[in-house]
């Protein structure tokens, strides 16, 4: 199996062959293609199985092509439970993204509000960022996600173990009932199950 026969755009193989990937690892060889077909995802994998890639390329797929609706708003958001993990995914988005031109938005708890305020003015494609602060623009009024087209929830077990639940339900509130969503746990017990089974719409199962 190679990149080239999962679906992927010229500039996303181009960036990913600048990476040094060669062969999909296996996460990315059953999400990728379902992902693209616009399918929700419940994905069980651990760090370091490729999951970023599983979930970053199809939504960079999808930012390549006209949104169907005026721009203005973002069409992918990307929850991760910490910033560094907000700071990784960003920088993975950045080197297979290179040929494509997405514009993001980082927003982060912990770090002033001035540069989030006018990162968003700008319109970015995509937003990565922790719950807690997502809420917090979602309340402001500052953050709006009536055209998001993929919601990605990263790590969604350690997000629940750090509190995030109330914040998660918000943000789910917000995004529009069409979406595609790409939930991605480690572990997944009955309380995952639960919020995942209220978030997704017929989910393909991929167990990693
Ligand atoms: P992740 O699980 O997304 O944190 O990725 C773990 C590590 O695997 C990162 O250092 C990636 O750069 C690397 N990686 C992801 N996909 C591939 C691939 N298809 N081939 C080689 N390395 C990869």
């Amino acid at each position: 199996m190679s990149f080239a026969e999962l679906n992927l755009i010229p500039a996303l193989l181009k960036g990913i062959e600048e990476c040094g990937y060669t062969t999909p690892t296996p996460i990315q060889a059953r999400a990728i293609p379902e992902a693209l077909a616009g399918r929700d995802l419940l994905a069980s994998a651990q760090t370091g199985t490729g999951k970023t890639a599983a979930f970053m390329l199809p939504a960079l797929q999808l930012m390549s092509e006209p949104a169907a609706k005026r721009r203005g708003a973002p069409r992918v958001l990307v929850l991760t439970p910490t910033r560094e993990l907000a700071n990784q995914i960003l920088e993975a988005t950045r080197t297979y993204g290179r040929h494509l031109r997405t514009r993001y938005s980082l927003l982060l708890g912990g770090m002033p509000y001035r540069e989030q305020f006018k990162a968003l003015q700008d319109s970015p494609d995509l937003v990565v960022g922790t719950p807690g602060r997502v809420v917090d623009h979602l309340q402001r009024g500052s953050l709006d996600l009536s055209r998001l087209e993929i919601l990605v929830l990263d790590e969604a077990d350690r997000m629940l173990d750090m509190g995030f639940k109330d914040d998660l339900e918000k943000v789910i509130g917000k995004a529009p009932s069409g979406r595609q969503t790409l939930f991605f746990t480690a572990t997944l017990d009955r309380a995952m199950a639960d919020l995942a089974g209220r978030m997704l719409r017929e989910p393909v199962r991929i167990d990693i």
